[in-house]
């Protein structure tokens, strides 16, 4: 089974798995290796990350020197192709004119989604993220406990492969002994933070994330994560030794042909596809679940991108891994008799509680980190440090003003430039140029450094989506409308974070590149804008307040399931990813074990 046109369906699958990011590579490699009979369907184009990434380009071989557009905003090389802010011919719309009140909406348009060239920070939610509301009375507890995920934390990390260090720290939970991989040493700038935060009281530690700082395990782990399955073991081992360890050269955003970071593309895909179970159709843009009389699903019907055709697939579970607010939107525009308001929605519940992740950022030059003598910090994509929440006693007493924390995560080094590395270097050099400026260049190049926060949102009833009444895509499918509001505890955060990095930077002895933002309204990031979308389909305890369980299935129809960021309850510091594809493994567990028994 393989990549096929739409033609070569089977009459019938096991499992229809919409999407092929995170959770649907996971889905999709969970089933597929268990022996089920799997059909992805994907909106993008197919997408090969090996032939494709333009990895070894340098920037100067880039239009613009490779700077950020309105197209590409991670520059020109970044690995997102048909997909962005704006996806021609798939609008969404927003119900307020108000900035403030917007979501920006990344959508990914390709084989392995978001994955190809997010930031692969993979960190664990801890115990008080999954009952934030038994701590500080807000917002919703999950139907689990941190207990009944780790040990999906346990396998997806040492699937994926991820690096990191134990640290002990409060709900920053630790891996067991051999899961995690070694993890890069700090940048210069960053071992200069943790010396100099120490005072300040911010544990300065090694961050996680999806990249291979050496060769997998191929012998050891394969038999752990699937005991008593020699076909999966050995097609596992065969992917592992496919993959190579980082060279610690090139940007991690376009991509990595030697399979080194975590893609769905290169790591859940590969195997699921070598098992023989899993048929994947690229441009197969769904749009609905379809349902018999009794209510089960029976299948999904989709728009062929290549032909324009409507097509109907059959599936005896379908799962919905298409990003939280594209699942939301397939159920709402899954209408029928027996579901007026959308498939699974009794509750009203599907669409409510949609969060990101509360952002800010500040940035600070360091006279310290001047005239550093010659050295390679490339390193993977991204900081190689963060801080976690530090605070959680002072917050628990009522001390801070504002009820969840967030963690800090670093920019700093001496990486390879693009046209953006000098800007705004005139603040510092008094418009020298000629033989000084070069001097200056060299002198303040690396000494920059930018934390970014990223901290917890709490559901609330203002941040939902609907369907646009009138508007349609050129599918002639509904589309989403926004609602968004940030509540005072995510405003009142960022300006925190604000002072945060404030102080740390004077503790650096640096000074701030811009003013620290006094107001945390203006501070905060747009919703939608750091890409950590979550919510839409909560899981719970009860039927009529949550639209999935604690296996990510739907409370009105058992054999229909959704295992993005959807039925994320909460949204915890801790970026959602690696807790997305936790659940989903957990959830396809389940869903086999039901198979099985025949409940499905
Ligand atoms: C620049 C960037 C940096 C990020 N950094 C991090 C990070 O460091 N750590 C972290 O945890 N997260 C990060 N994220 C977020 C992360 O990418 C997402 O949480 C993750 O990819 C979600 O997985 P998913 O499978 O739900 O969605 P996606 O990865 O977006 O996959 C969904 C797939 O479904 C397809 N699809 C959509 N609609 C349909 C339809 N109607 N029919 C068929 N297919 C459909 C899409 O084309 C896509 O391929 C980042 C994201 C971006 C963009
Ligand atoms: S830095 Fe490492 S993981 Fe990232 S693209 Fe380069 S080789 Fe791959």
């Amino acid at each position: 089974m393989p990549l096929i046109t739409s033609s070569k369906t089977q009459p019938s699958y096991d499992v229809i798995v919409v999407g092929s990011g995170a959770a649907g590579g996971q889905t999709a490699y969970t089933c597929a290796m268990n022996g089920a009979k799997v059909l992805m369907l994907e909106a993008g184009r197919n997408y090969d990350p090996v032939a494709e990434t333009p990895m070894f380009q340098t920037n100067a071989q880039a239009p613009l020197g490779g700077t950020s557009t309105p197209d590409k905003p991670f520059g020109f090389h970044d690995a997102t192709i048909d997909g962005g802010w704006q996806v021609p011919g798939e609008p969404y719309t927003s119900a307020s004119d108000d900035p403030a009140r917007k979501f920006w909406w990344w959508r990914a348009r390709m084989l392995g989604g978001r994955t190809n060239h997010w930031g692969r920070i993979s960190l664990r939610n801890g115990q008080y993220d999954f009952k934030p509301k038994s701590r500080d009375g807000l917002g919703f507890d999950w139907p689990i406990d941190y207990k009944d995920v780790a040990p999906y934390y346990d396998k997806v990390e040492m699937l994926v492969g991820v690096y990191g260090t134990a640290e002990g720290l409060e709900n920053t939970p630790d891996s067991p002994p051999g899961v995690l991989q070694p993890a890069p040493a700090m940048r210069a700038g960053e071992q200069y933070a943790r010396a100099r935060g120490k005072k300040l009281g911010l544990p300065v530690v090694s961050i996680h994330r999806a990249v291979l700082s050496m060769k997998q395990d191929a012998v050891g782990i394969p038999p752990k994560l699937h005991p008593n399955n020699p076909k999966a073991q050995r097609i596992l081992a065969e992917s592992m030794r496919a993959r190579q360890a980082c060279f610690w050269a090139t940007p991690c955003g376009r991509g990595c042909s030697i399979k080194a970071n975590y893609q769905s593309t290169t790591v859940h895909l590969p195997p699921a596809l070598a098992t023989g179970n899993l048929d994947i159709v690229p441009n197969a843009m769904a749009r609905e679940v379809t349902t018999d009389a009794s209510g089960k699903a029976t299948g999904v019907i989709y728009i062929d991108k290549t032909t324009g055709q409507e097509n109907t697939v059959k599936g005896k579970v379908i799962v919905l891994a298409a990003s939280s607010a594209e699942s939301v939107r397939i159920m709402l525009n899954s209408k029928s008799a027996r579901f007026p308001n959308g498939i699974a929605n009794s509750s009203g519940k599907v669409g409510k509680y949609i969060m990101d992740t509360v952002g800010a950022s500040l940035q600070g030059h360091i006279p310290a980190l001047e005239n550093l003598p010659l050295h390679n910090e490339d390193g993977a994509g991204g900081g190689h440090t963060y801080v976690p929440w530090w605070l959680y006693k002072e917050q628990l007493a009522g001390k801070l003003g504002f009820a969840r924390g967030y963690h800090v995560e670093f920019e700093s080094g001496r990486r390879m430039p693009n046209l953006g590395t000098g800007a705004g270097l005139e603040a510092l050099t008094n418009g020298s140029y000629g033989r000084q400026f070069k001097e200056d260049a060299r002198r303040y190049y690396g000494s920059m450094i930018g934390f970014a926060g990223r901290g917890d949102m709490i559901p609330n009833d203002d941040s939902f989506c609907d369907l646009d009444p009138t508007v349609k895509d050129k599918w002639g499918i509904p589309v989403l409308r926004f609602h968004w509001k940030w509540s005072e505890h995510e405003t009142r955060q960022a300006k925190h974070m604000q002072d945060t990095f404030a102080s740390l930077i004077e503790a650096m002895g640096g000074t701030v590149r811009a003013k620290p933002q006094a107001d945390g309204a203006k501070a905060i990031e747009p919703g939608g804008k750091i890409i950590h979308e979550v919510g839409g389909t909560i899981m719970g305890a009860d039927p009529k307040t949550s639209v999935t369980n604690q296996w990510c299935q739907t409370w009105d129809v058992k054999n229909l399931f959704v295992t993005d960021g959807g039925p994320f309850c909460s949204n915890a510091d801790k970026n959602p990813t690696l807790t997305i594809m936790a659940l989903a493994w957990r959830a396809s567990d389940y869903l086999l074990d039901e198979m099985k028994k025949g409940n499905l």
